[in-house]
């Protein structure tokens, strides 16, 4: 029998914001342990939070971006549970009724259902040693998100799709930085098999603990082979909470149903009710930036750009800001875009040119000005400088020469100097102008027209 995989995602993202979700401490990462804390998100008795409206904000504006219906009416509920990292012993979260409901994340050919987006405060990170245990509270109160998916996903390449489509939309929004490593946006992922054709949905495993996406790659592989080999031996599966192990490479149980936590959720009477306006649900909308989708399309038509390039500048949004401004300036745009994908990628943030002057690099190659391998050099020490392309031009002395009188001269030069390589071309072998042309471009210090001068040559070579 044919098995398929049932997939479903439930994705935490650290919203970017300055200040926690309930109180004035800071969100920084990598501060020293337990420096960025309060007697709020230290969860002392007594306290009150206050809701952040920025992170607030950042939902809905998340919601936008993906097709979500928003809530005019939210409201707050304690998730309670006893564990180190929450000392209050329950989590703010929002249970019935989320600020965003619905959407879908874009990826090639398919759309995949979200179910919900709800605000919540992220915990303390504990720390395992070798006979003790620490708890950094630092991370405890940052505003988390938490993306719902619909178990739309049949297999591993769709869960991948759909996170880097959604770390995409989110980046682009400036809505978080997702980094996986920092714990920015983690993951888990729900996974079931069911015989093809079959409509009911098996029963769902949940996996823990990945993180990277490369991991939820993996667990998600290993997970769903592990379960059709069991269906196939007739075994039934039971709900259940698995961890990853990334170094081993497999997932083992971590709780079964019965062990599940009943949270009790109810209201969180400390706090309002979220009521959105349609004045600032109108001026979130004006905010929601263009969609990768959406721009990667632009780019094509408006710029007349292959699909490859369009996806690789529009994978981070600065880069393709940058080439928009560039490409504005220049009648060449897919020349821009080869300098920006094989110069620039990778080490943007050191990147001392200014738009308009990569625009004017490539005019003076395009007019013939300068060479393809002078082109090089230029830009070299634009991109450490930040001089005008035109100002090194002129500075290096590196203008080509395109005239063909002075050419000629060279050209007659190396003709009398290589009477071999003379002989070898007429005589039939016509890669023998190379060498030739070498010796001319040598004689110019580097400078002649390469075209020019393979044109005067063939010319010269057959009188
Ligand atoms: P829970 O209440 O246990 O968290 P939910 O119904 O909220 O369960 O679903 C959590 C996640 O699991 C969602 O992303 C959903 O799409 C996914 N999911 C639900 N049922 C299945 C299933 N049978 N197989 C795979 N994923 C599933
Ligand atoms: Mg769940
Ligand atoms: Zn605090």
């Amino acid at each position: 029998m044919e098995y398929e995989a049932v997939i479903g995602l439930e994705v935490h993202v650290q919203l970017k914001t300055q200040s926690k979700m309930f109180c004035g401490c800071a969100t920084a990462f990598g501060a020293e342990p337990n420096t960025l804390v309060c007697p709020v998100c230290l969860g002392y008795p007594g306290v009150l939070p206050v809701m952040n409206e920025e992170a607030v904000r950042k939902t809905i504006l998340s919601g936008l971006m993906l097709g979500c219906e928003i809530a005019r009416f939210s409201k707050w509920d304690r998730k309670n549970y006893f564990y180190p990292d929450m000392p209050k012993n329950y989590q703010i979260s929002q249970y019935d009724l989320p600020l965003c409901i619905g959407g879908a994340v874009a990826i090639p050919g398919k759309k995949l259902g979200i179910t919900r987006i709800h605000l919540e405060e992220d915990v303390a990170k504990s720390f395992h040693y070798e006979t003790t245990s620490g708890v950094d509270f630092n991370r405890a109160g940052t505003p988390l998100m938490e993306i719902v998916s619909e178990p739309d996903m049949r297999t591993t390449e769709e869960a991948f799709a759909y996170l880097t489509a959604l770390k995409e939309v989110l980046i682009g929004g400036g809505v978080s930085d997702c980094d996986m490593e920092k714990g920015q946006l983690r993951c888990d992922a729900n996974v079931s098999v069911r015989p093809v054709g079959q409509k009911a949905f098996g029963e769902k495993i949940e996996i823990k603990n990945m993180n990277s996406i490369s991991g939820v790659r993996r667990a998600l592989a290993y997970e769903i082979q592990r379960q059709i080999a069991a269906a196939k031996r007739g075994e039934k599966m039971v709900q259940e909470t698995r961890r990853w192990d990334d170094e081993a490479g497999v997932t083992s149980v971590m709780r079964t149903k019965e062990h599940a936590h009943d949270y009790r959720y109810f209201p969180e009477p400390d706090l309002m009710p979220v009521v959105v306006s349609e004045a600032w649900l109108a001026e979130i909308r004006s905010a929601v930036p263009e969609l990768p989708e959406a721009k990667r399309k632009r780019f094509v038509e408006q710029y007349g750009l292959p699909e490859y390039d369009a996806e690789v500048l529009v994978a981070d949004a600065a880069v393709a800001a940058y080439y928009e401004q560039a490409a504005a300036g220049s009648k060449n745009p897919k020349a821009i875009s080869n300098w920006v994908m094989t110069e620039l990628l990778g080490k943007f943030a050191d990147n001392k040119i200014a738009p308009l002057q990569l625009a004017e690099l490539v005019a003076a190659i395009d007019g013939g000005q300068i060479s393809g391998k002078m082109a090089k050099d230029v830009f070299a020490e634009m991109f450490a400088t930040g001089k005008g392309a035109t100002v090194i031009i002129k500075e290096k002395g590196l203008v080509q020469v395109s005239d063909a009188g002075a050419l000629e001269v060279l050209a007659e030069q190396a003709i009398a100097a290589n009477p071999k390589s003379v002989a070898d071309y007429r005589a039939g072998n016509a890669s023998a102008i190379n060498f030739l042309k070498g010796q001319v471009m040598k004689l110019s210090k580097g400078k002649a027209n390469p075209q020019l001068v393979g044109e005067i040559l063939a010319r010269k070579l057959q009188a």
